[in-house]
């Protein structure tokens, strides 16, 4: 197998060859939502970019810790140091709680990804969880002379770093240009200098997600659960991290800086952008009026969309570009996708169909070269930092030989039958394995099956358990288990999850 996977790395701003610092075993760490509501589309595209990603290195062999977390506190509106907590205002707007909003949008978003079959992360832990271990990493930042306290916050001291370690690094922005171009903002009130950013926050009265803490009762900074998780679960130096281009600025680069002033280590070795996708050119945005939620994408309810497009209609527009290239939304280029798909999806499945019969025709073998040509160019182009538009191309050429053998144009002995059969799994490998494109729905059935299968079951044990008939309660109860669904009661009623 060809182990030779490029990637663009961010911070040496070029392609690399991807080597893990302790192979098999690859750490990746991806920045994941804050679930204030429902995913748009501008969530589409990292979490798809990174589970191909995952899937190639998995392919590859790797044994791969995929750490996505949930921001569930300290994401200000404005994503700067001030005003509301996201989460905190959207729960005051629907007068619910916070934790409620948290629950509410982190199962809407997992139903989402599951739409769009991305795999499960290894690890998805939340910034409230990890309270305890923010504050451990702030004090030993204060402890190296990196940060400083003004009235019950902490703040990180930019300048200082600065002297040391090179903050800008990963952007290529240069301290005194941040300086000279920040306008003193609302929030700035304690702060040495206006590029430095909290790592603690002093909650206002009225400000409700707050914890104890050695400066005040308050909330951590925004960039600072991604950095004590990463090192948590992935240690102070691992391989790959990556998010949206939108975060390369000041989130990561606050990542970096946080590392380094707390362990002296910088976090990854490797760090990855995905570029933005933009709609008519635009920016998505929901000031700008053209914000389009997942939700509304699947089921056509939003005036920008012509008819609605199914996930993985999406997924397959999203690979369709490089993921370093900006990709614009259109109905017409999701229409493109649309057809594409099928054609693949169906290729895919007539491939699956063909039977081998007669002799090898030597006087053919352009055909036999030309398709294991084609097959190597997938496995190059994937190599070659994750490039899915040429691949797909390159498919639908594999494709067309696959087709003018089913529609008799071609006769199926132009092909030696171990090549047959090497490119159905190559199909197989890359359409359903790699890129993750399945028939639309292929699980998504089963799994309503499942759900409603599951819920009869606790229903007869609920029965069970009013006839006091415990044996036959706890045999269910157990028997699920064994199948790796967990079965909560509470005093609401049962809930079950897979485990
Ligand atoms: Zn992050």
């Amino acid at each position: 197998m060809n182990k030779d996977l490029y990637i663009h790395n961010t911070i040496s701003r070029k392609k690399e060859l991807f080597e893990p610092l302790n192979p098999p075993f690859v750490g990746m760490y991806v920045c994941g939502p804050t679930v204030y509501g429902e995913a748009h589309l501008g969530h589409a595209r990292p979490y798809v970019t990174f589970d191909v990603l995952y899937r190639y290195l998995q392919f590859l062999g790797y044994k791969v810790r995929y750490v996505r977390n949930i921001t569930d506190v300290g994401h200000l509106v404005g994503d700067g140091d001030s005003g509301d907590d996201k989460i905190a205002k959207k729960a005051r707007l629907e007068q619910i709680e916070p934790m409620e909003v948290v629950h509410r949008y982190a199962n809407s978003f997992h139903h989402n990804m599951n739409q769009l079959n991305t795999l499960s992360p290894s690890i998805e832990p939340t910034a409230s969880g990890h309270i305890v271990e923010q504050i451990e990493t702030i004090k030993q930042i204060l402890e190296n002379g990196y940060a400083y306290e003004s009235d019950g916050s902490v703040y990180f001291d930019v300048l200082k770093y600065n002297e040391t370690y090179d903050y800008g690094k990963l952007s290529g922005r240069k301290v005194d240009e941040l300086i000279s171009n920040t306008r003193e903002l609302d929030g700035q009130e304690g702060k040495k200098n206006s590029v430095d950013f909290a790592l603690w926050k002093k909650a206002e009265p009225e400000h409700i997600m707050r914890w104890p803490s050695p400066w005040s009762d308050g909330f951590p900074g925004w960039h600072l659960e991604c950095s004590v998780m990463s090192t948590k679960y992935l240690g102070e130096h691992f391989d790959i991290h990556g998010g949206g281009m939108d975060l390369l600025f000041p989130h990561h680069e606050c990542e970096i800086a946080q590392s380094n002033a707390a362990n002296a280590s910088d976090p990854a070795k490797y760090w990855m952008h995905n570029n933005m996708i933009t709609i008519h050119g635009q920016k998505m945005g929901k000031s700008l009026g053209n914000f389009i939620t997942l939700n509304e994408l699947f089921s056509g309810d939003n005036k920008q969309l012509e008819q609605p497009y199914s996930p993985m209609t999406v997924r397959f527009f999203i690979l369709q570009a490089h993921y370093r290239s900006t990709l614009d939304f259109s109905n017409e280029g999701l229409q493109a996708s649309e057809k594409g798909l099928k054609k693949l999806l169906n290729t895919t499945k007539t491939l699956q169909g063909l039977t081998y019969s007669g002799q090898f025709e030597e006087d053919v073998a352009k055909t036999e070269e030309k398709v294991n040509k084609l097959m190597a160019d997938c496995h190059e182009q994937i190599n070659d930092d994750l490039n899915t538009a040429q691949v797909i191309a390159s498919l639908f050429e594999l494709g067309s030989v696959a087709n003018s053998v089913h529609d008799k144009k071609m006769p199926i002995n132009a092909l030696k039958p171990e090549t047959l059969e090497k490119l159905k799994e190559h199909f197989k490998v890359f359409v359903n394995d790699i890129l993750g494109l399945q028939e639309e729905g292929a699980d998504s059935e089963k799994n309503e099956i499942t759900e409603k299968l599951v819920d009869l079951v606790l229903q007869f044990r609920q029965q069970a358990k009013e006839q006091k008939n415990y044996a036959m309660s706890d045999q269910i109860r157990d028997a699920l288990t064994a199948m790796k669904i967990k079965v909560k009661d509470s005093k609401d009623g049962v809930e079950w999850s897979y485990e």
